[in-house]
């Protein structure tokens, strides 16, 4: 028999899939045809990505015709970074400087950084203890030479929102382009593409309870630039993005971002008592810990804890066959490793070090905050009597 599952709070990881995209996905996967193929079952599979193009256009508030289907955030991500670089610089413009914040995903920190090779520089713009980009700081970065400005809208570590409205006027005063990476607050908090005059917005399907393997980039028809495309092919998506569309795989993220746009009111109060209910629950059985970043301006039902007394990454070690939750750093060969948001935050290493990212569903219930709550003061009771690894 299997062992039972552990308590899932890592939906900053992925999100467990809606069972009503399951049943677009499986539908579409059941019936064979290729969107662009010129016959009925072409149309059927074309009937269901436009139908999703639609979904992901109201999620973000855009036109359908600004959204392009990739593969993931990661993909959309280095599209519009090294593919709006790329237009503009052989568009004509002088400007070279990419400027994101220091607490990006890799798969925006990395193409910026590679762009270096074709004449570009990244400058990183710093957060304050709050996990929220110091605009300041921003302000005073931007120049003449800054071509794309490129910030998160909720950060993958700590849940906390970014002010983007802000960040965005403050780019396009400066004449730059932006970019935001929407990968973990799609679906959860309002995205407003127009109201905010962004030129690219990316998302993931396995993060808004959609399937892996499938996201989108919204791509501004107002932009003075479009990106020049990494993937060359068969044309589709018109040409910024070849290859045969995973009807399939639009169509589970299609109607996951249905769901979430029905339901994002009703899951961001649940989760906020989920996560309100967890927090006692903790504290009632005299587990120390302290929210690291912003509690305002936050994800509903996402947290970084510091639990006093253990080290993270040997408490999710501890508690990995119960509880599945993270700290979010790559642990490189049993070395106790902080996530780099932590660092970039300026919070202690000593802090950094018994910090874990949990992260409720919608899925999650009382009983999960209850057990959850119940596994980490075990753990924390038992890893106190032991001598060694006690940090404070
Ligand atoms: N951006 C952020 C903020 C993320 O959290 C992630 C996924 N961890 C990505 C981008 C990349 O998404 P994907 O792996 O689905 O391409």
């Amino acid at each position: 028999m299997d062992a039972p599952s552990p308590i899932y709070l890592d939906a900053f990881a992925t999100t467990p899939i809606a069972p009503e995209a399951l049943a677009a996905l499986t539908a579409q996967l059941q019936r064979p045809g290729n969107a662009h193929s010129p016959h009925a079952a072409g149309a059927w599979a074309a009937d269901a990505v436009e139908r999703a193009r639609r979904a992901v256009g109201r999620l973000v508030g855009a036109d359908p015709q600004e959204i392009i289907f990739t593969s993931g955030a990661t993909e959309a991500n280095n599209l519009a970074i090294l593919g709006l670089a790329r237009a503009a610089a052989a568009g004509g413009s002088p400007r070279r400087t990419i400027i994101t914040s220091s607490i990006e995903h890799p798969s925006v920190l990395e193409p910026a950084a590679a762009l270096a090779s074709e004449g570009f520089r990244h400058l990183e713009a710093p957060v304050g203890q709050d996990g929220r980009l110091d605009l300041r700081a921003l302000r005073a970065l931007l120049s003449e030479d800054a071509l794309l400005v490129a910030v998160m809208a909720a950060n993958n570590i700590t849940g906390v929102l970014q002010p983007i409205e802000e960040v965005a006027r403050l780019a396009r005063e400066a004449g730059a382009l932006v970019h935001v990476d929407a990968a973990q607050a799609a679906g959860k908090a309002p995205l407003d593409v127009y109201a905010w005059e962004v030129d690219s917005l990316s998302l993931s399907g396995h993060k808004l309870y959609g399937p892996p393997g499938v996201g989108a980039l919204f791509l501004a028809s107002t932009s003075p630039f479009a990106p020049l495309p990494i993937v060359h092919g068969g044309g589709q998506e018109r040409a910024f993005r070849s290859g045969t569309l995973p009807a399939a795989l639009i169509a589970g993220l299609g109607t996951a971002t249905e769901v979430a746009l029905q339901r994002m009111d009703e899951d961001a109060s649940r989760l906020r008592a989920l996560e309100a209910r967890f927090c006692d629950a903790l504290a009632t059985r005299q587990v120390r810990f302290q929210l690291n970043g912003s509690a305002e301006y936050r994800l509903p039902g996402a947290m970084n804890l510091a639990i006093f007394g253990v080290v993270a990454d040997h408490l999710v070690e501890i508690l990995s066959q119960r509880v599945a939750f993270s700290t979010g750093s790559a642990c490189a060969s049993g070395q106790i490793s902080i996530a780099p948001t932590l660092k970039a935050m300026s919070i202690p290493d000593t802090i950094a070090r018994s910090s874990v990212r949990i992260y409720f569903n919608r899925y999650s219930d009382d009983c999960d905050t209850e057990r959850a709550a119940e596994a980490i003061a075990d753990a924390v009771r038992e890893r106190a009597l032991a001598p060694g690894d006690v940090v404070q």
